[in-house]
């Protein structure tokens, strides 16, 4: 297929680190989408704990083998980003109320900014709904277990950064 028929996405995050909350949100685009690019944030407001190119090197690992994914870091402007790459969508996930408005705010600023791409909100599965990054980072900081909540390489990475 040529790059102009392509139905693109891009997703943008964090991932610090991805967690099956993303990857169920991958899988559920890829069934929209011809192609979803997970956009590694460089800069993040969140002061990750892993580096940028740690974030994306277990991103990568986690979904090897997915077709339709390409993994990449980005350090522009997302609505730029997003046409500069061919997207159509630019995809964030929803979970609680909490996130809402935020990412409306997010989706309403990009859309002034680049008005031919739509933000695109899809949920995860249910039982991913109250998970996010920042728990499962206290967790395994404390030595819980996260098996089942986030991919192996993501797990690992988590438990050497902590030094345990
Ligand atoms: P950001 O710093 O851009 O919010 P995150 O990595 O925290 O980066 O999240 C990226 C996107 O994935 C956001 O839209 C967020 O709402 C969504 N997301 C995070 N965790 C989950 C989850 N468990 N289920 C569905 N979406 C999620």
């Amino acid at each position: 297929m040529s790059d102009k028929l392509k139905k693109i996405a891009v997703y943008p995050g964090t991932f610090d680190p991805i967690t099956n909350g993303h990857i169920s949100l991958i899988d559920r685009a890829l069934h929209i989408f011809d192609e979803v690019i997970v956009s590694v944030a460089r800069a993040s407001t969140k002061s990750p704990l892993l580096t940028c190119e740690e974030r994306l090197a277990i991103v990568q690992e986690s979904l090897e083998g997915k077709e339709g994914v390409r993994v990449e870091i980005f350090d522009s402007l997302l609505a730029e980003y997003a046409s500069n790459v061919g997207a159509t969508a630019i995809l964030r996930g929803l979970r609680a109320v909490s996130d809402f408005e935020f990412e409306f705010q997010m989706a309403l600023m990009n859309r002034r900014l680049q008005k031919e791409v739509e933000t695109v909100f899809l949920m995860p599965a249910l039982s991913y709904v109250y998970l996010s990054s920042t728990i499962v980072k206290e967790v395994v900081r404390n030595g819980g277990d996260v098996t089942n909540l986030i991919p192996e390489p993501a797990r690992l990475a988590l438990i050497k950064k902590f030094g345990l």
